[in-house]
């Protein structure tokens, strides 16, 4: 097995955009009370007692949004300055980041993941669920913040939908050549009984690649990040272009995360349940520290391989929760 030292930690549920990949159109959210969420506190005691003692050093704050958590920037300061995390990120649709890039940095943050799908305002306004005033310029406006506060690696994460925004990857790529950005294409999921999901909207990353080398030519990078992803150039581009195929090239033996829902739920996979302990619960009835580590240890164990493509349609009645609710 793999050695697993990577906490994914969803800070909340709700969202200030509705994207149609991560939340379909027919989800009815309930979403999470604030007695209900692991509070900052619970939070660091965990890391503290539990996943730092097991061997846990780098940890990813998402969501649904996490810059909608009142009181980040101070979390963030705390959980930097652990003096065992090596590694602290956010994943986040920059829609804040505007005001925020600049105290979570000196907060103690430098990894960013953006998820920017369009380059094309109405594009863009469609595939996150809105119909007012277009949000494209103040999520461009984030990341053009973040990137001169100094947050490095800057990555953007785009998901690519066929025919809805499969004709910008070009443009998107490109953003690459004169910027030290990483964009990185992750290839649709069917999450959360997604009727937008099908054979044809799933675009594999071989393809992307093979549109993008034949435009700019593609090599691969020497540089690796944490994750899954497969890391190419455009050559002479000062960023890179990753590649996350978890549909199409199985990457489940060199998995090292696990997930942790805003309300308590630890899985050992996105889409594994198996074995799930509620680490909120047993905190507020008492469980010490050393049965926490006991059973998150356990756990670990459980992580198996899954066939993306045959796991969730939200068929079986047992995924029904969408990206957003169980962290991305
Ligand atoms: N709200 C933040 C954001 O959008 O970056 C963080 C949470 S979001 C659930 C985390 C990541 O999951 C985003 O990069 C998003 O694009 C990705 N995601 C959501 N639904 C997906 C799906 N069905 N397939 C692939 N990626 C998905
Ligand atoms: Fe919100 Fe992120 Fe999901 Fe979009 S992908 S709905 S921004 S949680």
């Amino acid at each position: 097995m793999n050695k697993v030292d990577y906490l994914r930690i969803s800070l909340i549920d709700r969202c200030n955009f509705r994207c149609h990949y991560c939340v379909p159109e027919a989800a009815k959210l309930d979403y999470l009370l604030q007695q209900e969420l692991l509070t900052y506190q619970e939070l660091l005691t965990l890391l503290k007692e539990v996943f730092i003692p097991i061997g846990f050093t780098k940890f990813r704050l998402t969501g649904g949004e996490p810059l909608l958590r009142p009181g980040i920037v101070d979390f963030v300061g705390e959980v930097a300055s652990l003096p065992q995390c090596d590694d602290l990120g956010m994943t986040t649709n920059g829609f804040l980041l505007e005001k925020l890039a600049k105290p979570l940095f000196y907060a103690g943050l430098r990894r960013i993941n953006i998820s920017l799908d369009s380059l094309n305002p109405e594009i863009f306004d469609k595939m996150i669920g809105n119909g007012g005033k277009s949000r494209w310029q103040q999520t461009w406006q984030g990341i053009q913040t973040a990137y001169e506060v100094g947050f490095n690696p800057l990555k953007l994460n785009v998901v690519v939908i066929r025919g809805i925004n499969d004709g910008e990857i070009l443009d998107l790529a490109a953003l690459t050549i004169e910027r030290n950005w990483h964009v990185r294409f992750i290839e649709f999921m069917p999450i959360g009984n997604n009727k937008l999901f099908d054979e044809t909207a799933w675009i594999p990353s071989a393809e992307l690649r093979d549109r993008i080398s034949q435009k700019f030519g593609l090599i691969e990078s020497s540089i690796k990040g944490n994750g899954p992803a497969d890391v190419f150039k455009i050559p002479g581009a000062k960023g890179t272009l990753g590649f996350i195929s978890q549909m199409s090239e199985c990457f489940c033996d060199k998995c090292n995360r696990i997930r942790l829902s805003a309300d308590g739920w630890l899985r050992p996979c996105l889409l594994n349940e198996t074995g799930q302990i509620n680490l909120k619960d047993a905190l507020r009835n008492g469980v010490d520290s050393y049965q926490l580590k006991e059973q998150v240890g356990n756990l670990l164990f459980l992580k198996e391989e899954i066939n993306f493509k045959e796991r969730d349609r939200g068929t079986n009645g047992a995924y029904f929760r969408t990206m957003s609710q169980i962290g991305g």
